[in-house]
């Protein structure tokens, strides 16, 4: 099977689009407390796409997330039904979209579990 698929999906509301080419190689599931919190689910699953790979129609609100270490991440939703649709460094190089809203979900299944010290004590994996 090859490794890139190309995957769409939109928003609850459908004001947002997105089409992207990711590779399942790259598809992994974050257990971090930033994960946790913003998706309101116990786990993030992403997939990754170059900037040059991704197309969005619409335009997300965002918003800007500082880590512990200073690092910034745009992170980056619908500002009217609050679907969560991606994370990008500032520079807007690489995406993290989240796997959730995809047609392609079933498809991307994690080949990575991380920060799984602060997994969820229930989730198997
Ligand atoms: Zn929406
Ligand atoms: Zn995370």
């Amino acid at each position: 099977m090859a490794d890139e698929i190309q995957v769409n999906g939109e928003c609850h509301c459908g004001k947002i689009e997105i089409k992207a080419t990711v590779k399942l190689s790259e598809v992994r599931a974050c257990h971090c407390t930033d994960c946790q919190q913003m998706s309101g689910a116990p786990l993030r699953a992403i997939a990754v796409a170059p900037a040059e790979k991704i197309k969005i129609k619409g335009i997300p609100k965002e918003y800007i997330k500082i880590g512990d270490s200073g690092n910034k991440r745009i992170q980056a939703f619908c500002s009217d039904c609050g679907t969560q649709l991606f994370a990008t460094d500032m520079e807007r190089r690489l995406y993290n979209l989240r796997t959730g809203f995809l047609e392609q979900k079933n498809q991307l299944v994690p080949r990575a579990h991380v920060f799984t010290q602060s997994s969820i004590s229930w989730i198997k994996y």
